[in-house]
């Protein structure tokens, strides 16, 4: 098989890359074995304001132009609907939090997301302090609905391996790569957290943050809008709603644990006075970097070896837009922004 590009990951990154090469015409091949599992996991959040601190997310005016007409797309594409639009309400536990809340209405990058009025009414279930700040645009990606349409396209094309990429197996030549009977131009790693693996990438400062999330069963609760709190509670339907997550950087296995569920049992019974049902808990590695930053680039001295990583905790909004100033790199001849370049860790 002869193709322009081998893809290794089908994550968030992955899927991003490989539509922008195939919208321009360019022929791949991707290769997946489900070692990681972040995108799976994720909640699929997108939210302009850093909720922490009210401050804006980086580029996310650009980035959002950049999510919005990916999604439509896709959906043209398999005629599924990705994308759900909620409100999200910040819990204000103090008059401290109000007034935060009002000096960062007034920042130009935050006031077209941010209602300035002080929400007072009480929500069925969920504890009231100080009422509620309330966040526009943010919405969710069906993540793993969209991974899977897109990788059942590729497959019925064979363009979507189910195996381990092995790096040692890989040739290098000076103009193509040669993988097991596939040739290409070049290959681009977009494998989460599985680059620690990686040989020619494991340089690069990739932290890794694990993540564990709930999903529980609240029938009293009637939530429309995400509320975020000590956790998000996010509505999936059915009376059904994501919790999370934890923030864990020594613990890289994928698997849940019960230190991951009592953190989030405890933070949510702060949050919500109804009662609930655990359904499912999950986890998951972030691919976060150091200066939380994407890691973009060419090897230093294979060229044709390329890394697309370092989605963080926002992959959902990042990635698109990532995937753009990527493919233009690589076809346009256009520099990378160097905030993404992995020369930036020479
Ligand atoms: C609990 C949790 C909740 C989250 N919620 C949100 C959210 O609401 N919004 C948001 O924007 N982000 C969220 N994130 C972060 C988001 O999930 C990441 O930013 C994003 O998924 C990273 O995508 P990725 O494609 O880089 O990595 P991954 O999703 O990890 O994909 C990498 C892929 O590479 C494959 N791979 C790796 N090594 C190999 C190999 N050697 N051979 C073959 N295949 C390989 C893996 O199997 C995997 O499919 C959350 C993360 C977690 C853990």
């Amino acid at each position: 098989m002869q193709v322009d590009y081998i893809i290794v990951g089908f994550g968030l990154a992955g899927m991003a890359i490989s539509k922008e090469l195939e919208d321009k015409g360019h022929s791949i091949v991707v290769l997946d074995n489900a070692s990681q599992v972040s995108s799976r996991v994720a909640a699929g959040v997108f939210n302009p304001v850093i909720l922490k601190r009210f401050t804006p997310v980086w580029n996310a005016d650009e980035q959002l132009d950049c999510l919005f007409p990916f999604y439509k797309e896709v959906s043209e594409k398999f005629g599924g609907e990705y994308l759900t639009f909620f409100e999200t309400l910040k819990v204000f536990k103090s008059i401290e939090d109000q007034n935060n809340w009002f000096m960062a209405c007034d920042n130009p990058l935050l006031e077209k997301y941010m209602n300035p009025k002080i929400l007072k009414d009480e929500i069925k279930g969920i504890h009231y302090f100080e009422g509620f700040g309330e966040v526009k645009g943010t919405g969710r990606v069906l993540v793993k609905k969209v991974l899977d349409d897109y990788i059942l396209y590729l497959k019925n094309k064979n363009q979507f391996l189910e195996i381990p990429f092995v790096h040692d197996e890989l040739e290098i030549n000076e103009e193509s790569v040669v993988y097991k009977d596939i040739t290409a131009k070049k290959i681009i790693f977009a494998e989460g957290y599985g680059l620690k693996e990686n040989p020619f990438f494991n340089y690069l400062p990739l932290t890794g943050t694990k993540g564990e999330m709930l999903f529980i069963k609240a029938p009293e609760l009637k939530l429309t809008q995400q509320i975020k709190s000590a956790l998000f509670v996010l509505p999936v339907g059915d009376d059904t709603y994501w919790i999370g997550a934890t923030f864990n950087w020594n613990d890289k296995t994928l698997d849940p644990t019960q230190g991951g569920r009592k953190e989030l049992v405890d933070k949510l019974n702060t949050m919500i006075d109804v009662p609930y049902e655990i359904v499912n808990q999950f986890g998951g590695i972030r691919p976060t970097v150091k200066d939380r930053r994407p890691l973009v680039g060419k090897h230093p001295v294979h060229k044709n070896l390329i890394v697309f990583n370092g989605m963080g905790t926002r992959g959902v909004m990042i990635a698109p837009m990532v995937a753009k100033q990527l493919y233009n790199y690589l076809e346009n001849k256009e520099p990378l922004p160097k905030e993404i370049d992995i020369e930036r860790f020479k």
